[in-house]
């Protein structure tokens, strides 16, 4: 079974074995385009689906959005926000124009949509609901300005997933933000009066839900008051997720969340990519650079999620040019005798999945076993299109489209591409003689040697 490190318990646990399991992912808050780092957080969580899913394990997920809050402040802010929009768009329509950019661009990576994707705007009654149970139970309370607190002292375990314990999150901590309202300095909004549209009426006044309180009603409404695993990026540990811990487990009456998953910052030629407008790679970047879109999954998985994955220009145009070999391999495979699976092999890998999701290992993997030419080519055939559930490259998408190379021109190929490694020129000279005695006519280019068909 898959084994991932949880956050709380600072220790990788076995996700225990069951028929169903339920899986919150904090979703995007749509207000601008998801860029490649955020898009890295979303792989985590269809990873671990997929890894599951090859288990017979039936996956729920909820993979909320976030369409108010945020929203309409920085939509506000000067400059920020909705470049290029036109003026007297609605909020609604900016929401909705970026979270359909959001679901082209995890279509595109072979994210698999959700159960449940339930919008903020649309599920403000749970959070009234859930607020006023909070209130109910002494776990927060109201002021006269109509914002209602929670209050931190209620609920002793706070600052398990980040560590931010209470007692040190005493004011002076963070200097200048001392909130004469709150109760201590921990305490944080779960509803805030109106400052514009949209806003919505409760018992307390006219208003907006706080950041957090949102993520808990909704993974509460569509997956209950058990989840197995939820995900998001570290940034999300604190306060984020804490609060949300919070609120959920004093709401329930016990843990909510079994397992906190948490994803690694990316960054991009050296760079955080959080920063301001220019400093970011949208997924449509890489596909005006002529590149697959999937190739910047590849590239992805080619770190592991837990660590800082550093990408640039070259690692994704080396990934592309991977998966183009791949696929055209899985092609020529496809003309080939079938074959069992290659199962040392195919067990390597999926053992690797289920180390916390060690796709590195995953892939070297399949590196070893495209070169290993004592694996008849059905079997890689049939390994490569099983592994492929999991790593969703769309290795078959060149059967039958890729002109078919003739029986033992891919060993000359794989020898040629040797000699030339080792600039053994004879060598690659009379391979290319052999080559074009079969009919594949080869050459060289700065990115390797190609080949063509004799007559195509
Ligand atoms: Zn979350
Ligand atoms: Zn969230």
């Amino acid at each position: 079974m898959l084994r991932i490190y949880d956050t709380r318990t600072r220790q990788t646990e076995e996700i225990a074995p069951a028929r169903a399991l339920r899986m919150h992912t904090c979703g995007p808050t749509v207000h601008r385009r998801a860029h490649l780092g955020d898009l890295r957080s979303y792989l985590l969580s269809d990873l671990i689906r997929r890894v599951l899913e090859r288990r017979r394990v039936r996956m729920v997920v909820c993979r909320d959005i976030t369409d108010v809050g945020h929203l309409a402040g920085d939509a506000k802010a000067p400059g920020g926000g909705i470049p290029g929009r036109p003026e007297g768009r609605s909020m609604t329509e900016i929401a909705r124009h970026y979270e359909d950019s959001f679901e082209r661009d995890t279509a595109a990576l072979n994210i698999r949509p959700p159960e449940h994707a339930p919008r903020a705007s649309e599920t403000i009654e749970p959070m009234v609901e859930l607020i006023a149970k909070l209130v109910e139970q002494g776990n927060a309370y109201t002021v006269p300005d109509g914002s209602v607190f929670f209050d931190a002292a209620t609920f002793p375990t706070y600052g398990e997933i980040s560590g931010n314990r209470l007692d040190t999150l005493e004011p002076g901590h963070r200097h200048g933000d001392a909130d004469p309202r709150k109760r201590r300095h921990a305490d944080w909004a779960l509803w805030k009066p109106a400052d514009g549209e949209p806003a919505w009426d409760t018992p307390w006044g006219r208003g907006v839900p706080g950041r957090h309180i949102g993520c808990s009603a909704m993974s509460l409404r569509f997956l209950g008051e058990r989840v197995d695993i939820h995900t998001g990026t570290v940034d999300l540990r604190f306060p984020h997720h804490e609060d949300q811990r919070a609120q959920s487990d004093s709401a329930a009456g016990h843990e909510v969340v079994k397992h906190w998953v948490h994803g690694e910052h990316l960054l991009f030629d050296g760079r955080e990519m959080a920063g301001p407008a220019g400093d970011v790679v949208l997924l449509s970047d890489v596909a005006e650079a002529g590149l697959d879109p999937l190739a910047v999954r590849l590239a992805f998985m080619e770190q592991r999620y837990r660590r800082q994955a550093r990408l640039d220009w070259d690692t994704l145009r080396a990934a592309d040019r991977t998966l183009r070999r791949w696929r055209g391999r899985v092609a020529e495979w496809s003309e080939s005798p079938s074959a069992p699976m290659a199962a040392d092999y195919v067990e390597r890998a999926e053992a690797a999945f289920d180390d916390d999701l060690d796709t590195p290992a995953a892939l070297r993997v399949l590196g070893d076993l495209e070169r290993d030419e004592s694996v008849p080519p059905g079997s890689k055939f049939e390994s490569f299109l099983h592994l492929d559930r999991v790593l969703a490259l769309d290795l078959s998408t060149e059967i039958g489209r890729t002109p078919v190379l003739p029986p033992g021109a891919a060993e000359l190929l794989a020898q040629r591409a040797r000699a030339r490694d080792s600039h053994d020129w004879p060598a690659a000279d009379r391979l290319s003689a052999a080559l074009a005695d079969v009919g594949v006519l080869v050459s060289d280019t700065a990115d390797g040697q190609v080949w063509v068909l004799a007559g195509r």
